[in-house]
């Protein structure tokens, strides 16, 4: 089924997989041990032992064009049984973490989000627009009024125009990125003559996204599957609440919202679940940091806002509520985060949205699951 794959090796691309969390796959001896205790690869040409092979001598366009490196969970029961410690699942991680490097458009943003050093960088950008935006607005400084209303700080039409703007610049350049993608897998694994129907290879893909049924057969680490299931119904609901809440706003209804409108009850479930599923999954990255470099540094990256997030939120209806000053402190936090979060989807490891879906629809669509 590869066709036309050029295979020469790329000694750059080697040294930026060890660096990224690769530095156990050398120890690999091609035993297909993980191959063989993974649940979710398919049997014609499983992974994740030719993905070994290929990291190790350097094959840049084979893995970067290969869709099952984003079909792993990265559940971990690989690494668990690998009998060399080389750690399979890591060094997929770290081949997906220089697939949305490479991918990246503009590329110097996929850097500014993956060093650590660019980190202040990273973080001033929304601060600094953010701010700008408070300066056109007119709302520099804290509103005097004694009754704490969010919009007197930031103006719902400035928040909402100036954010959807930004995030469509976003969305566009992940559709670059999500295209070059695509070409690669075509290139890699071309779609048959007589491929699935569009519907046919599409229902399946959102039926594992929304219950995670792939993701419930790994075994080793089966709690990441329901603590990665809360993120993920989490964050959908709290985007699901967002949305209510413009729509109040642009009909002109009653805002902020009571605690029992429906709106504001689905974002405080999505809250719940989202600490939930977000604490568990980094308590377990935080516990094996010392064994990975730099993939755990864009793990906690994503974790880390995710749950800034959601906690800074929670913590703004809080003290709004108490009419305390320090929702608006909180609340430029929250946005901050907010922007990090989505602006910068397509270069942190949020990506995983975007080309785990594709492949997953590559794969459906070329017979591969
Ligand atoms: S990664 Fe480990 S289990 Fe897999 S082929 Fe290599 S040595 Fe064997
Ligand atoms: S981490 Fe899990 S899903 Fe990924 S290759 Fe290993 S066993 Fe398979």
């Amino acid at each position: 089924m590869s066709a036309h794959v050029p295979t020469s090796v790329d000694p750059v691309f080697l040294t930026e997989l060890l660096k990224a969390g690769g530095e156990n796959l050398k120890k690999c001896y091609q035993c297909a041990t993980c191959s063989t205790v993974c649940t979710l690869t398919p049997d014609h040409r499983p992974f994740p032992r030719k993905e070994m092979l290929w990291a190790s001598w350097g094959q840049r366009e084979r893995l970067l064009g290969d869709p099952d490196i984003w079909l792993c969970h990265q559940c971990g029961d690989c690494s668990v049984y690998c009998p060399r410690g080389a750690d399979p699942a890591e060094t997929l991680a770290a081949i997906r973490e220089v697939s949305i490097r490479h991918y990246a458009v503009p590329s110097f943003l996929g850097r500014l989000v993956a060093e650590p050093r660019f980190l202040p960088l990273a973080l001033a950008i929304p601060v600094v627009f953010i701010l700008a935006v408070l300066a056109l607005a007119g709302t520099l400084t804290l509103p005097k009024s004694e009754i704490v209303r969010l919009a007197d700080f930031f103006p719902h039409a400035w928040l909402n125009g100036s954010f959807s703007l930004v995030f469509l610049a976003t969305c566009g350049f992940a559709l670059l990125g999500a295209s070059r993608f695509w070409r690669d897998l075509q290139r890699n694994w071309p779609v048959p003559g007589t491929p699935r129907g569009l519907f046919e290879s599409l229902l399946p893909v959102v039926n594992e996204i929304i219950t995670h049924d792939r993701f419930s057969k790994c075994t080793a680490h089966d709690h990441r599957y329901l603590a990665h299931l809360g993120v993920f119904w989490g964050f959908i609901c709290l985007l699901l609440a967002t949305v209510v809440a413009i729509l109040v706003i642009l009909l002109g209804g009653d805002y902020p919202m009571p605690l029992y409108h429906p709106g504001k009850l689905l974002g405080n479930v999505g809250m719940v679940l989202l600490l939930s599923g977000g604490y568990v999954l980094l308590k377990e990255r935080l516990s094996t940091a010392g064994k990975t470099s730099r993939s755990t540094y864009q793990d906690l990256l994503f974790l880390s806002i995710l749950l800034t997030v959601t906690v800074t939120g929670g913590l703004v209806q809080v003290t709004r509520m108490a009419n305390s000053q320090s929702a608006y402190y909180l609340y430029f936090i929250h946005l901050v985060a907010v922007f990090y979060l989505l602006m910068y989807l397509p270069y942190s490891k949020f990506a995983h949205v975007l080309y785990r879906t594709l492949a997953l629809f590559h794969a459906r669509r070329t017979g591969r699951l």
